[in-house]
């Protein structure tokens, strides 16, 4: 039988709506709407796609979202001053740097910049050590809107065997953190793992974070089980312009999970609109 679709883009959209409502009644609390800064150091193509979108996202509910281009050549104390101004600023809700950032400036400094109750992309250590101790905290977009995925297609995470392949800070330790905090018995899979089709045939839920195309093969599938491709890579196609395929074999392995993000369409989405309800939520610990 062929898995359910989860299907990212809707479940997006959703979630949109209702931030866009949440944002209607944070203003007509307080007099005014959530703030988002972007902030975007240099030329790389993607990125300025990237945090045009997410201001413009921002726009859409409501929330007032500002890109702020830095050129290239900022130094590392420039964009620390323009961090500084913006954590002081009481209209600024959420604060985000777009990475990569140029390599003269050191991305684990800049980061720590950011006062963990604006950091709207839950990197702050503080925001880390929030989520793994259970508390109320900021977390990833990515694992974030995965996790959403998972409860919107109704999978039973509670006692259930999961796990991530991938460890990054970003989206495997996230993901990993907050499917224990649901209650599953988790893996956490990296290049060294050893035999993982036979340790990922075991599993009722598989979170797939690697950046290796289509990696994760039917038969590494258990039957029935729940499948989120947060993978993006791009392939070379017949017309040669590329396309875009996840971490896992979707064609294949659709056959034998019992629901399944598409790539693209499914965790993609997700990521900016749980970036407008991460604002939202510091909007409203802020404002309390
Ligand atoms: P990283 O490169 O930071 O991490 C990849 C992880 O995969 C590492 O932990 C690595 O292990 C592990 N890995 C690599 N090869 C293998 C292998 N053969 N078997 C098992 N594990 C392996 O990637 P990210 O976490 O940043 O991103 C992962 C993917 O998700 C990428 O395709 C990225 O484009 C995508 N992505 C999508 C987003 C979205 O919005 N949908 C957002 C963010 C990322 P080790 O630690 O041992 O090196």
């Amino acid at each position: 039988m062929s898995a359910r679709i989860i299907d990212g883009k809707a479940i997006a959209e959703k979630v949109r709506g209702e931030v866009k409502e949440g944002v209607a009644a944070f203003v007509a609390k307080y007099g005014r709407a959530p703030g988002l800064d972007v902030l975007l150091v240099g030329e790389h193509a993607p990125s300025i796609v990237y945090t045009r979108n997410k201001e413009k996202a921002a726009l859409e509910v409501g929330i007032r979202g500002r890109l702020h281009r830095l050129p290239e050549t900022t130094t590392q104390a420039q964009l620390l001053e323009q961090i500084a101004a913006l954590s002081a600023d009481p209209s600024v809700d959420g604060i985000l740097i777009q990475l990569p950032l140029p390599k003269h400036i050191d991305e684990r400094t800049v980061l720590l910049a950011i006062p963990p109750e604006k950091d709207v992309d839950g990197f702050h250590p503080v925001n880390v050590g929030r989520l793994s101790t259970g508390q109320d905290a900021l977390v990833p977009c990515t694992p974030l809107g995965s996790l959403r995925l998972l409860d919107e297609a109704g999978v039973n995470l509670k006692g259930a065997n999961a796990i991530v392949i991938g460890r990054s800070n970003i989206v495997g330790k996230p993901m990993a953190q907050l499917l224990l905090g649901r209650d599953a018995t988790v893996t956490i899979a990296h290049s060294r793992t050893a035999d993982l089709p036979a340790l990922c045939r075991t599993m009722d839920v598989v979170v797939a974070a690697v950046g290796r195309a289509e990696m994760v093969k039917a038969d590494w599938i258990k039957p029935g089980a729940a499948v989120i491709d947060v993978g993006i890579n791009r392939i070379e196609s017949a017309d040669g312009k590329g396309r875009l395929v996840g971490d896992v074999a979707y064609a294949e392995c659709k056959e034998v999970a019992g629901s399944i993000t598409p790539v693209p369409g499914g965790v993609g989405p997700m990521t900016i609109a749980m970036l407008l309800q991460n604002t939202l939520t510091a909007a409203h610990a802020r404002s309390r």
